[in-house]
């Protein structure tokens, strides 16, 4: 037996005030992080099943949805997304994958793994995919299902979403949207678009923790998922019969068992993360008591005002500006500047995190949010200061004082 190391006590967790200015997460919004300090309850106390009701009617505002299936897989983002593919995809069935970014990438690496015959519909990263290839491949593959991603953070730039779903209704497709990057920070209307699931994650424009993915899946895409049923021993109580088509490949991310335990039946299925239940509603709540419409204008302002502010220092913008997110900006990161000495100095001195990019864009760019709780003009500000003082610092031609003037003007303006 090998000995075990003794180890110290370590200290309480006591991190620094860093103002979270990258794609992702954020800093979370102090009510979430109460909601979340309060106490356990059993998973099938009426208390906690009130709450879990009330999630699932919040979150259906927040995705502008009639969708009884609304509730959250617990995991983080990506757990929605797995939960989504494998749910609807079998070995053999043809998926039309619309990718231009790295979770472009990661819907195909799950797609695969579903054993999916993938066709990918790719655009040049920095850039959005023409409706024109979509209806293209759409009508050629003939496809069970449709996945996009409305806003790669990877990138920053949101595909339009104009005409897919009916595109995919017309060729009995179903439409997947990951939406974690965008949702209550741009308009993500659901049932208006069409879309079959979508599903999102917490750590970005909904002000909380990673750690939880909310779902939404439309009737017909409940059907085909209720089609491939399992029953786990010893759960149902009789009368339950399997479907008739071939079980879903994961226990875990099996959405026919969690919309078992998300129905009035409550068949167990996983322990509800409550802490997480917590936090995520109160994410929803703050979503609604803003107003959807006031909370898109907000990330629409504060984006643009980094986004002047950015190119008044004269930095170049990445990527197509016309279908830019409204929530992370990508900059290109000046020739012969070092990105990550600059991001080291930025946390190092100011407390501020900023992103890089991965693959291709990796050493290119640098990613900035506005998101959720940080979409302020403070927050942007301060930012756009900090950046000056740190390029000044490494040489770079910056004129003292422009960004902020130029985004304090883009508030002036309204
Ligand atoms: C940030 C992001 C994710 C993150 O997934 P996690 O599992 O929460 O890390 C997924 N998809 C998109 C589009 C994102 O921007």
């Amino acid at each position: 037996m090998n000995p075990i190391p003794a180890v110290a006590p370590f200290a309480e967790i006591d991190p620094p005030a860093r103002l979270l200015m990258g794609p992702g997460p954020i800093n979370a919004h102090p009510r979430v992080l109460r909601a979340m300090s309060a106490q356990l309850l059993g998973q099938f106390d009426p208390e906690f099943t009130g709450y879990m009701n009330e999630t699932m009617a919040l979150y259906r505002q927040v995705f502008q949805t009639g969708n009884r299936w609304t509730f959250l897989v617990d995991g983080t983002a990506r757990a929605g997304i797995e939960a989504a593919l494998v749910s609807l995809l079998e070995p053999g069935d043809p998926i039309v994958i619309l990718s231009a970014g790295r979770f472009g990438l990661l819907l195909s690496e799950i797609a695969e793994r579903c054993g999916a015959e993938i066709s990918v519909v790719a655009a040049e990263w920095g850039q959005a995919i023409p409706f024109s290839a979509i209806e293209e491949a759409v009508a050629r593959v003939k496809p069970c299902v449709v996945a996009a991603v409305f806003g790669d953070t990877s990138t920053t730039i949101a595909q339009p979403m104009d005409g897919i779903g009916r595109l995919c209704a017309r060729h009995g497709a179903l439409l997947y949207v990951d939406a974690t990057a965008t949702l209550g920070g741009m308009d993500v209307p659901v049932d208006e678009w069409g879309a079959d699931i979508v599903t999102a994650g917490l750590q970005k424009c909904l002000a909380g923790p990673s750690g939880s993915a909310p779902i939404t899946i439309s009737e017909r895409a409940a059907a085909r998922i209720d089609g491939r049923r399992h029953v786990e021993k010893g759960i149902a109580s009789g009368g339950d019969r399997p479907g008739a088509g071939r079980r879903i490949a994961s226990n875990y991310f099996d959405l026919a068992m969690l919309m078992d335990y998300w129905s009035e039946r409550r068949l167990n299925h996983h322990t509800e993360a409550s802490t997480m239940l917590y936090g995520a509603r109160e994410c929803a709540r703050l979503v609604v008591e803003e107003g959807l419409e006031r909370r898109i204008a907000r990330h629409l302002l504060n984006g643009q005002a980094m986004a002047r502010g950015l190119e008044a220092m004269g930095l170049t913008l990445f990527g197509d500006q016309a279908n830019k997110m409204h929530n992370v900006v990508g900059i290109e990161i000046p020739a012969g500047v070092n990105g990550e000495r600059v991001r080291a100095a930025m946390r190092e001195e100011f407390q501020i995190e900023i992103g890089s990019s991965f693959g291709a864009l990796a050493g290119r760019i640098w990613r900035i949010g506005t998101m959720g709780y940080n979409c302020r003009k403070d927050a942007v500000l301060t930012t756009l200061g900090a950046l000056e003082a740190v390029l000044r610092g490494e040489g770079v031609d910056v004129r003292s004082g422009a960004a902020v003037d130029a985004a304090r003007a883009r508030y002036a303006e309204g």
